[in-house]
């Protein structure tokens, strides 16, 4: 067997000691003669695996209890829309375009409503977070909307915006569970797991209880309806069942090393080392504005386009995989999630100080 250092965006590095543990546990989990692929999801056994797992993430996340965890399948697009469909009572919300993640919620959330663009980076292609302190924020905002971490663009809000006053949304897909967050400074906290935390098929939401109501907007479809979802614990019909389980994997395994504090200084640490080689370099360069550079997902380029392929090829030859930048933007994006060992990056920053003394010219 060789692995190899693996830096996708996502679907994304796992734990190697959660893949083994699924490999062991494969056949037959726990003594019940059967993998967890195979059992009921109204069954005793899964019943612990879905509890378990929320009870892990409340505790990582020190989620209040007046927030409901749902486990939900449709990934982080299908919340696009189910976010308007539960919380635009006055059809009108805030989005901050800072992407094209941000983008597509905005774009879904026109659908339903009025969606007003606060804010946005597209002047520079998005590589930074616009100035967020006295955004046009009206009363009658339903909701103020942000992509915390912006996966295909590299950068990340340090701060929060001021919402004045009202409840913010936040898709952390690629940033979930990478750092401490004060849960009580958003009103619905939602990301697909495949990036940071498990395997695809699945987006967790964290939402305010008083948000979850009959009060939804017509033509809401069951499935879609967060009340439907909470009344009966994700269980409405049936979830993703492996995929919470290796979630749950992965929450036991964060735990044991430390949490979420732990992991942001993990992941500090691996960031700088990238980062301290870009600013660095005569061959590459990061292409984010340095004060809102995101810890996971690091995109550079050399400024050449045959160069950047070439680089492309040659990591891969080398056993770094999927360092090849969005289709959409080209050039190279190192996503260094939190399973991404600092031995990753390492061997990726030598690679690059080679690549770049037999390629500068
Ligand atoms: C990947 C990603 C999405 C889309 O996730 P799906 O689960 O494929 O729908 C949405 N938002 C962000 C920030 C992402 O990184």
């Amino acid at each position: 067997m060789s692995r190899v250092y693996n830096f996708s965006a996502g679907p994304a590095v796992l734990p190697e000691e959660v893949l083994e543990e699924a490999a062991r546990d494969m056949l037959d989990y726990k003594g019940c003669g059967m993998s967890v692929m195979e059992m009921s999801h109204r069954s005793k056994m899964f019943d612990d695996i879905i509890k378990t797992a929320e009870a892990d993430i409340r505790e990582l996340m020190r989620i209040p209890d007046n927030y409901k965890v749902l486990f939900l399948q449709g990934g982080a697009s299908q919340q696009f829309a189910a976010v308007p469909m539960n919380l635009m009572k006055n059809k009108k919300a805030g989005y901050i375009v800072t992407g094209q993640w941000a983008k597509k919620a905005y774009q879904e959330a026109k659908l339903y409503g009025e969606a007003v663009e606060l804010a946005s980076s597209a002047d520079q292609t998005f590589s930074y977070i616009p100035d967020c302190s006295d955004l046009p924020i009206t009363d009658d905002m339903d909701y103020v909307y942000i992509c915390e971490n912006n996966t295909i663009y590299g950068t990340k809000y340090k701060k929060l915006p001021n919402t004045k006053g009202k409840d913010l949304v936040a898709d952390v897909s690629s940033c979930f569970l990478s750092e401490p967050v004060n849960v009580s400074d958003y009103a619905v906290i939602y990301g697909g797991v495949q990036k940071n935390v498990g395997p695809a098929g699945m987006v967790i939401d964290i939402i305010r209880e008083d948000l979850i109501t009959d009060e939804v907007l017509p033509g809401t479809p069951t499935m879609l309806k967060w009340k439907t979802q909470a009344d009966n614990d994700s269980l409405y019909n049936t979830p993703p069942c492996y995929t919470i389980y290796i979630c749950g994997l992965v929450f036991k395994w964060l735990k044991k090393n430390g949490g979420l504090v732990e992991m942001q200084r993990k992941n500090v640490e691996k960031a700088a080392i990238l980062y301290d080689f870009l600013d660095n370099s005569k061959l590459f360069k990061g292409t984010v504005r340095p004060e809102d550079r995101s810890l996971m997902n690091v995109p550079f380029i050399t400024g050449d386009e045959e160069l950047d392929k070439k680089f492309v090829a040659e990591s891969k030859a080398a056993g770094l995989e999927n360092l090849k930048g969005h289709r959409t933007v080209g050039g190279m994006r190192a996503s260094i999630y939190n399973a991404m060992p600092k031995a990753g990056v390492e061997k990726l920053v030598s690679f690059m100080e080679d690549f770049e003394k037999n390629n500068l010219k």
